[in-house]
């Protein structure tokens, strides 16, 4: 007989914590489940499955347009956003149901309350005033909205969890953000006939994904009528009449019926006690865990988006199997959070899998570029001059395909197979030899014959040895056109994090593609060792920024006459980032006193070992040492260069 009333309590009944209880139940465990709102969670209640109706809604007014070059004619036609929201309301009310109902059937005790930590095996039901006990305890509270709190007047905007509930269609609305979720919904109000607008702080929407892309969405969604204002933020919202003013950092004001932003979403940890517990936070809030998915403290685990590795459904549902597979199963299970193919429901559609171009010429020596643009045949008869883009990326020696994105109608269909082929290590040759379907878009992805660009890593590198090193320590280049942004060196900071976490997962895949060959980007872990780096070596590290985004960074040791890696986001080596960032850790170590400055690089970062070369620093000797986190043998090299 258990000492606890449970063997397992999960937090959360989400698409993660759903899928753990589920299956945990099925190996045999105890299970309850503890839900504040509504069971199904974000992805079902007010995220991906709202979201998508909303997107076949909007798309309604480009098709009935569409049909009169196929000879219909199609009466005056008329939207009523009640009925919509209604119509959503019952479907969602039908799919919650049904989980609940697949808990139930799974022998899953389904509680209706807020749940929180009282120790390490006690959950207090705050609905219920009840404290019950559990062996292991999973955490799935997701995440929720981030705001911008220094806008003054910001209660008035909204997030999407309103939006699916606004009373009434609004005229005029601004969204603010640059992610999927802005850009979906600057479709959807769009589609539906609002004035939209999309405010964005950074140069182009979609940060992070392919370059060729985001510019390709930017022209299509703005040709359809989207206004989209870049590097601008809203200073001030306030009511004005039926609606609402808001000021932007240049002055301009936008006057709409609403404003919604989507600026990112948060880890729901807030008040869950976890401190009590000794579970570790990261720098967001996220709960911060091993592959496995398991906590600081050992019997507890978390899942899903309240980890902020991959928030995307499929991967907390990943995610939460795993964890039910590791602990009930006794299976240990860890998920690859290397490719994953994803879909962003804009207008046009996006579907992308792996390395993007950038990430590529960074990892690949040769990189070779196969890119196709065309108008999708539905436009020849409707007269709709929208194109669609597909581009390969290649690893030019292995002639692997590491990436596929695609823009156009259904993309993020075609993408779901593409990421089957390419997570099976295709190559350019099997694409080649797979035969086309015909008539369909799709088959461009296997007659891409003509290599569009070939980029050769090394040509850059030459490049980067000719940019004059600025003269700082802790300082700033700045810019003097608008296409050479100031560039600044500075100790990081906890929002760094994530950018630096992309920059060094990056370099992970490329340092150990050369030790494990053909699993180069699957061996990425969801690790965050920047995060365990930047709490252990503090201001340790050096951040690059350029135009105030981070770019690179450089690690010193415990003294600061050494520093371990360097890295640097491929385009911005180009831009001089590596010299300042060197530059800056040499006047460090000369005002320190120290005669030499040691570098220890992984022996795969070639493109820091090259830069470093040509700034004097030559080879001391190569190790191999043996790395606990990847249980493999990492080969290092170490570098030196006396400081004059
Ligand atoms: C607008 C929008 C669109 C999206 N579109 C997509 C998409 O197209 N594709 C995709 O893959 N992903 C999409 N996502 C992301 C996806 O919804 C999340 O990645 C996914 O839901 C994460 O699952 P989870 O189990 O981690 O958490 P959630 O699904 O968020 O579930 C967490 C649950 O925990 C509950 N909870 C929180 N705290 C407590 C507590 N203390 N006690 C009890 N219950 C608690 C919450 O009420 C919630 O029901 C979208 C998200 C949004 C917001």
């Amino acid at each position: 007989m258990s000492r606890y009333d449970y063997d397992l309590f999960v937090i959360g009944a989400g698409s993660g914590g759903v899928r753990a209880a589920r299956m945990s139940a099925g190996y045999g465990a105890r299970v309850a489940i503890a839900e504040e709102y509504r069971v199904g969670g974000t992805c079902v209640i007010r995220g991906c499955v709202p979201k998508k109706l909303l997107v076949y809604a909007s798309r309604f007014a480009e098709e009935f347009e569409d049909a009169a070059g196929f000879g219909w004619s199609v009466g005056e036609a008329r939207f009523d956003w009640a009925t919509l929201i209604a119509n959503k309301d019952a479907e969602i009310a039908r799919l919650e149901a049904i989980y609940s109902r697949n808990l139930q059937n799974s022998g899953v005790e389904i509680i209706a309350s807020r749940a929180v930590l009282r120790d390490a095996h006690t959950v207090h039901l705050v609905a219920e005033g009840r404290d019950v006990t559990a062996d292991y305890i999973l955490i799935a509270t997701g995440g929720r909205p981030a705001f911008d709190d220094r806008v003054k007047g910001i209660e008035h905007a909204i997030s999407s969890n309103e939006a699916f509930h606004l009373e009434e269609k609004p005229e005029r609305v601004a969204i603010v953000g640059g992610g999927y979720i802005a850009v979906e919904f600057a479709g959807i109000f769009n589609g539906l006939g609002a004035e939209t607008t999309l405010i964005y702080r950074g140069p182009e929407i979609l940060r992070g994904f392919d370059d060729d892309l985001r510019q390709a969405l930017h022209e299509e969604m703005a040709a359809k009528g989207v206004s989209i204002v870049t590097n601008r933020v809203f200073t001030r919202i306030d009511e004005c009449g039926d609606g609402l003013e808001g000021e932007l950092d240049d002055g301009t004001l936008v006057n709409v019926d609403q404003i919604m932003f989507a600026t990112g979403r948060l880890p729901n940890t807030i008040g869950l006690d976890l401190e009590r517990t000794g579970v570790e936070l990261g720098w967001n809030g996220h709960v911060v865990v091993d592959a496995y998915s398991r906590s600081s403290v050992p019997n507890i685990f978390a899942v899903g988006d309240v980890t902020h590795r991959v928030n995307l459904t499929p991967v907390a549902i990943r995610e939460g199997a795993a964890f039910a597979e590791t602990v009930f199963n006794d299976n240990p299970t860890a998920v690859d959070h290397s490719l994953i193919p994803t879909a962003v429901f804009s207008q046009p559609e996006l579907g992308t899998v792996g390395l993007t171009e950038m990430q590529a010429r960074e990892m690949c020596r040769v990189t070779d570029i196969y890119r196709a643009s065309f108008r999708p045949m539905k436009g020849t008869l409707s007269g709709r001059g929208e194109k669609m883009l597909m581009k390969l990326i290649v690893d030019g020696e292995s002639d692997r395909v590491v990436g596929c994105h695609i823009m156009g109608p259904d993309a993020g269909e075609m993408i779901q197979l593409a990421g089957v082929a390419i997570g099976m290590g295709a190559t350019k040759a099997d694409f080649d030899r797979t035969i086309a379907v015909h008539p369909t878009a799709a088959e461009e992805l296997v007659t891409m014959r003509e290599r569009t660009e070939r980029h050769v890593r090394e040509d850059a590198l030459d490049h980067e040895n000719d940019v004059p090193a600025p003269s700082m320590v802790v300082a700033a280049t700045p810019g003097h056109r608008a296409d050479h942004p100031t560039i600044a060196v500075r100790p990081a900071l906890p929002e760094d994090a994530a950018v630096l976490s992309r920059i060094y997962l990056f370099a992970w895949q490329a340092a150990i593609g050369g030790h494990l060959p053909g699993k180069a980007w699957r061996i990425v872990r969801d690790d965050k060792p920047q995060d365990a780096m930047i709490a252990a070596l503090g201001d340790k590290i050096v951040v690059a920024t350029l135009g105030g985004t981070p770019v690179g960074f450089a690690a010193a040791t415990d003294e600061p006459c050494a520093l371990s890696e360097l890295w640097v986001e491929p385009s911005a080596w180009r831009r001089g980032v590596g010299t300042a960032l060197v530059t800056a850790l040499e006047a460090g170590a000369r005002s320190a006193g120290c005669t030499t400055l040691t570098a220890e690089l992984l022996a795969a970062n070639h493109r820091a070992q090259k830069f470093l070369a040509a700034r004097g620093f030559s080879v001391l000797c190569d190790e191999t040492r043996r790395d606990d986190l990847l249980d493999a043998d990492i080969d290092w090299t170490v570098m030196a260069k006396p400081l004059a």
